[in-house]
């Protein structure tokens, strides 16, 4: 593990390491397997910041019978007052009547997740549930709560595993946060 992690001027030090991730990654897999256990999960790996967490999870949850798509948000400015709109790409399965299990890097104000199931929800799967490896509880502007979460973390800017910064630093095995000092 790096000591610090300097990217685009700013310094981060290390939060969260590659064993205790490994640790919580077990755990959420372990209580999934039983959820769904005689199921057929879809999983949603949302691009770009989960797919370190969901090749991990994935694998550890250990269902053959699972499939899995990679979605990704495209935002554009609607024609209605409301402004901004978002709208899932790269959904080729049809999930009616199926059990999705959502797979996203960060919950933060809860906006994404909260557009998100609102979309799938319409298109009528059996059931959706929503795994996130970081929640921030405390940067809720929704009341969202994610089924499963590997960690709650104070509302800090977070680097690694996925998550990046300007795009860069997803490569990191571990997890930083930004220094304030
Ligand atoms: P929300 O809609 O919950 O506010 O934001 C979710 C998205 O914001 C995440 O999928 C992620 O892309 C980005 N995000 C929120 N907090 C962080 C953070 O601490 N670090 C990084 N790298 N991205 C974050």
């Amino acid at each position: 593990m790096e000591a610090k992690v300097k990217v685009n001027g700013l310094s981060f030090v290390p939060y969260l390491k590659r064993d205790e991730i490994e640790r919580q990654v077990k755990r959420v897999a372990a209580e999934l397997r039983q959820d769904l256990e005689g199921k057929e999960p879809l999983f949603l790996c949302v691009l770009n910041g989960a797919f370190i967490f969901a090749a991990d999870l994935i694998r550890e949850v250990g269902i053959n019978e699972c499939k899995i798509n990679f979605v990704r948000y495209s935002s554009y400015s609607g024609t209605s007052s409301t402004g901004k709109v978002k709208e899932i790409m790269g959904l080729t399965e049809d999930i009616e009547g199926k059990d999705v299990v959502i797979i996203e890097d960060i919950v933060d104000t809860g906006l994404t997740a909260e557009m998100m199931m609102e979309d799938l929800r319409s298109r009528k799967p059996r059931s959706i549930k929503f795994v996130t490896l970081l929640h921030k509880p405390e940067s809720s502007k929704t009341g969202f709560k994610p089924d499963y979460a590997a960690f709650e973390i104070p509302p800090k800017f977070i680097i690694g595993y996925g998550l990046d910064l300007d795009g860069k630093v997803r490569n990191l095995s571990d997890i930083y946060v930004i220094d304030e000092d």
